[in-house]
């Protein structure tokens, strides 16, 4: 069996307000193993963002608060170490790149100072050496001319080019793994192809492991080998990408893929949209948490939340529903 990187178990996060605690994460498990890319996919609001900051000890600095549950990052339990243990993990074994490169970067610091900080930082090079990496690190990601650029500031690059120079700070001191929240959302549709492309090779050539949170099935076809569908704050489906492509089992999972453009056929054809929207955290109704918008519901949704339970070798799904027609195939 693959050694599991990151093992997260019963999460549960949320923020304190003055009408109790809200639970934006509620007993969320996930795991990934060495090598792999596990895409968390949902609508916003789904709870995505508020679990990767959990994972990587950030929600604080947002407000929020880890309730319950453990994250192990190869083995140890980052919810019981303090922050200075955590900090020597995070930007070193653990890596971040946000959605939006141009807030993500320094604006009053160049490229290269960048990416060399967190090479001084956390693996103590000199400040000519950690120089010489962080050109290193922008001709990895494809940035040409990387002596030029390394010396020139956020706002002198494009959003593409600015992405790629996250992506070198995140790369720079050999994570173990990184974590990608929706790292495409904010470029346009041919940037976005090179940055996933970026990704998956240097996954292959680093062996770095991705964890990455999108909204977007088709980037999930692209790009995950497991797939966690999150809604409304919970886990509802998991498995392998190809069985949740060849075979969804859980109804907001098939109106996501329903939704993709381009899949549900002949040209003219409305594309498929999901009816209503998510739910606020403070307003989710019992039972299933889909009901009110599943195609499917029966009497006992409204009135039981089913639990995430395996459907098929490794393949779960959060539904009362267990013969699920086929319709996407
Ligand atoms: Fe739909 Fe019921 Fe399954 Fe929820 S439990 S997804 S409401 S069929």
């Amino acid at each position: 069996m693959a050694e599991k990187l990151l093992e997260v178990r019963e999460l549960t996060a949320g923020f304190h307000t003055e009408r109790g605690f809200l639970r934006a994460v509620d007993r969320v498990s996930l795991s990934l193993e060495a090598g792999q890319t596990l895409c968390v996919v949902g609508e916003s609001g789904s709870g995505k963002s508020v679990t990767s900051l959990a994972i990587m000890r950030l929600l604080d600095y947002s407000g929020g608060t880890i309730a319950g549950g453990e994250i192990r990052f190869r083995g140890v339990d980052l919810t019981e170490l303090p922050q200075r243990e955590v900090m020597r993990i995070r930007g070193n074994r653990l890596t971040m790149v946000f959605q939006d490169p141009i807030s993500a970067l320094n604006p009053v610091f160049t490229a290269g100072d960048q990416i060399a900080e967190s090479l001084r930082v956390h693996k103590g090079m000199s400040p000519k050496a950690a120089w010489r990496k962080a050109v290193d690190m922008l001709r990895l990601v494809g940035i040409p001319d990387p002596e030029m650029r390394a010396g020139q500031y956020p706002h002198e690059m494009s959003g593409g080019m600015c992405q790629r120079v996250v992506i070198a700070m995140a790369l720079a001191c050999d994570p173990e793994l990184i974590i990608a929240d929706e790292p495409t959302t904010a470029l346009d549709v041919t940037v976005q192809a090179q940055i996933l492309e970026l990704l998956q090779r240097l996954k292959r050539e680093l062996r770095t492991s991705i964890l990455l949170i999108t909204h977007d099935m088709g980037v999930a076809a692209e790009m995950a080998d497991r797939i966690a569908v999150m809604y409304a704050g919970a886990v509802v489906e998991e498995g392998t990408a190809a069985a949740i492509f060849e075979r969804p089992r859980h109804p907001y999972t098939i109106g996501l893929l329903r939704s993709i453009p381009g899949t549900t056929g002949e040209r003219g054809t409305e594309l498929y949209t999901i009816k209503g929207g998510i739910p606020r955290i403070e307003q989710l109704p019992g039972g299933c948490r889909f009901h009110p918008r599943c195609p499917y519901a029966m009497e006992n949704c409204a009135r039981e939340e089913p639990p995430l339970l395996e459907a098929a070798d490794g393949h779960r799904s959060a539904c009362w529903l267990t013969d699920m027609p086929e319709v996407m195939t």
